[in-house]
């Protein structure tokens, strides 16, 4: 059963439950959500719950259906997200595993990470112990295998992956392996469960050959019930009767597990299909279905394999993969998973330039708006301001750890919001909203130092800057005015032509920044000019003090009502709307997602009922987020 607790009760309380079910001989798991705790109780003695319920602290208690109950949707509404260092798998990544079968030689698997590496996976997988169908095949280097495989993981900074085939061997793999797998040979192997489940680590559990979706789901449970959190179940391919693949590899398995549990879910097209060939398009048939991730193998040179050769990709065949997942990842609204990249930390005085601590990255060319809003931002602060080529760009740079804040315009008082960065933060849920600022636009006619207002017969900028200065524009109907990708970027432009009929359109700062000369100061129509920048932070950045404001996102279900529900929610709990925007959700045309930003005045009462009302939408929406929480820049 699932025992939510209410939000006042009292510690006695909670430790007079845990005893009272400990007592009746239940296994308890307490799970401290974003707006709620959950105690799920799982025991074969029999209990009313409405007794459960009558305890103090108690809000109300669940019975969970299926027999699988840690593993189960009923035990767990929200998708299970395991992280393993700096990595997850689950939630809206893509996480890609990739290496060879086995660990064959140092050389080999330093050689294979290396190759993984480059091409964007994110775990190197090997087996050091390989249990084979044959007592003559390789059965693995044991021991002298995990070795080299964590060695190959640390020079390249990423995590293994490697299988356990004995109870025995646990205690020493412990302390070589970041993830287990237990192979789809021992998928009911219930003493190995135990002990792997009891070391606490990450588990891939491959589904049996021939395990129905129920047993493999009752082996998660055997792992989650006996220790672990972090189970991760893994689709290989059933034994049927066809013998062109090597197993026939069960995608709707994904569906269904999604449905039924809230664990994430990986597909190794390799074991299930047994040819190379035929692995790159299941790969990205159990991606478009839903799938969490990636196992596959790949070797340096797949001819010469110790074991699994045929269906091991060749290093190319696996990086136009990778480029494939990536193209299809933000169509069904993913993210391919990235090791965050190495920060190189300098000593000796010039550490505070180099740093990744201090760097913020914009986008657009020095002395953009948005370099003008991160230093208003940060004032005060020693930072280096990184340029980006495009908004995704300044993501990638926060998500991979090259920088440490980005900054980008998210909406315009005149021209209303960036939808390209809605959609991005949506696309990105390692990458949070930490801050905002706003600031007012104030454009300037800019061209060469020599030049003159009367020399100007072009002028460039980016269309949002031609559209706010119409009126002064319009006052000289003889000039050409060409679209620029940037304002700053178009001083660039007229600096670099030195030609004195040129001007642009841009800020002061850009006016400095390139050395060219003001023909005309605050030419935009309306003075009354502002866009308002967020800031970015990785996920896993720190909190937020005294956060004042959210932002959120969500799916409204397409039915009568549905929106008006959701405002509902907050207009119950007195919490103010500060905005609303809709987006288009892609691939499901005439369905919409909607940003909302909600004041939270510090009040404690409020932030309670700004949680309260989360867990209620979480109830209403398929898809729900909190992009933020952060000191309002108003
Ligand atoms: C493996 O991943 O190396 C392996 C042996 O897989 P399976 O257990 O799915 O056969
Ligand atoms: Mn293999």
């Amino acid at each position: 059963m699932v025992i939510v607790l209410s939000h006042t009760i009292r510690e006695s309380d909670k430790i007079r439950l845990r005893e009272y079910l400990e007592e009746k001989g239940f296994q308890i798991r307490e799970i401290v959500g974003e707006e709620n705790t959950i105690i799920g109780a799982v025991g074969i003695h029999p209990v009313d719950y409405r007794e459960v319920e009558l305890m103090a602290g108690v809000d109300r208690v669940i019975p969970i259906s299926k027999p699988y109950k840690f593993a189960s949707r009923e035990f767990k509404k929200e998708d299970t997200v395991i992280p393993v260092g700096r990595l997850k798998i689950g939630g809206l990544r893509i996480a890609v595993i990739a290496g060879p079968c086995a660990v064959e030689s140092r050389e080999q698997i330093m050689e294979s990470a290396r190759i993984v590496k480059e091409c964007g996976a994110v775990f190197l997988r090997g087996g050091a112990y390989k249990p084979r169908t044959s007592p003559y095949s390789f059965q693995g280097l044991g021991e002298e295998g995990l070795k080299y495989l964590k060695e190959a993981g640390e020079s390249v900074d990423m995590p293994i992956v490697t299988e356990i085939v004995a109870t025995e061997h646990a205690d020493m793999m412990r302390d070589y392996v970041d993830v287990f797998q237990v192979g789809t040979r021992n998928m009911q192997n219930f003493e190995l469960l135990k002990k792997v489940g009891s070391l606490g680590k990450p588990v891939i559990i491959k589904r049996g050959y021939a395990a129905t979706i129920e047993e493999w789901l009752m082996a998660g449970e055997y792992l989650l019930a006996h220790g672990t959190d972090n189970v991760i179940l893994c689709e290989r391919g059933i034994r049927t009767f066809e013998p062109y693949t090597r197993n026939t590899l069960d995608l709707s398995a994904i569906p269904i597990i999604k449905k039924l549990s809230h664990l994430p879910i990986i597909v190794d097209p390799s074991h299930a299909t047994g040819i190379r060939g035929k692995v790159p398009p299941m790969a990205l048939a159990a991606i478009a279905a839903g799938a969490d991730g990636l196992l596959i193998e790949v070797h340096p040179n797949p001819v010469k394999a110790l074991s699994d050769g045929p269906q091991s990709l060749f290093p190319e065949q696996f990086e136009k993969l990778m480029r494939d997942i990536e193209a299809l990842a933000p169509v069904i609204g993913k993210e391919v998973e990235r090791l965050p990249e190495e920060v190189v930390i300098q000593t000796g005085t010039e550490a505070a330039v180099g740093d990744t601590e201090n760097k913020v990255a914009f986008q657009g060319e020095a002395g953009a708006f948005s370099e003008m809003a991160l230093h208003r931002f940060f004032t005060g602060e020693q930072i280096a301001s990184v340029p980006c080529q495009s908004f995704e760009d300044v993501f990638e740079a926060v998500l991979k750890g090259s920088v440490r804040y980005g900054i980008l315009p998210i909406e315009n008082a005149l021209s209303g919001s960036i939808h390209e960065n809605y959609d991005l933060l949506l696309r990105y849920p390692d990458v949070r909203i930490v801050g905002e600022h706003t600031i007012r636009i104030v454009h300037n006619l800019i061209g060469l130092p020599d030049s003159d207002l009367s020399d100007v017969k072009s002028v460039f900028s980016h269309p949002q800057g031609l559209i706010q200065c119409k009126e002064f524009l319009d006052s000289h109907p003889d000039w050409e005015k060409i679209p620029y990708y940037d304002t700053a970027g178009s001083v660039k432009h007229v600096a670099d032509a030195g030609k004195r009929e040129f001007a642009a359109i841009a800020s002061v700062e850009a006016a400095r920044v390139f050395k060219m000369k003001i023909l005309k100061e605050s030419i935009e129509t309306n003075p009354r000019n502002y866009t308002r920048f967020v800031i970015l932070a990785r996920e896993d950045a720190g909190e937020v003090l005294r956060p004042d404001k959210a932002s959120i996102v969500f799916a409204a279900p397409d039915k009568p009502g549905s929106l008006f529900l959701f405002l509902k929610i907050l207009a119950d709990r007195d919490l103010n709307m500060k905005k609303l925007e809709s987006r288009p959700i892609p691939g499901k045309p005439w369905e919409y997602m909607f940003y909302l930003d909600i004041e939270l005045k510090n009040e404690q009462s409020i932030r309670e009922a700004f949680s309260e009302a989360v867990e209620k939408m979480k109830t209403e929406s398929d898809i729900f987020r909190i992009l933020g929480m952060y000191r309002s820049g108003d």
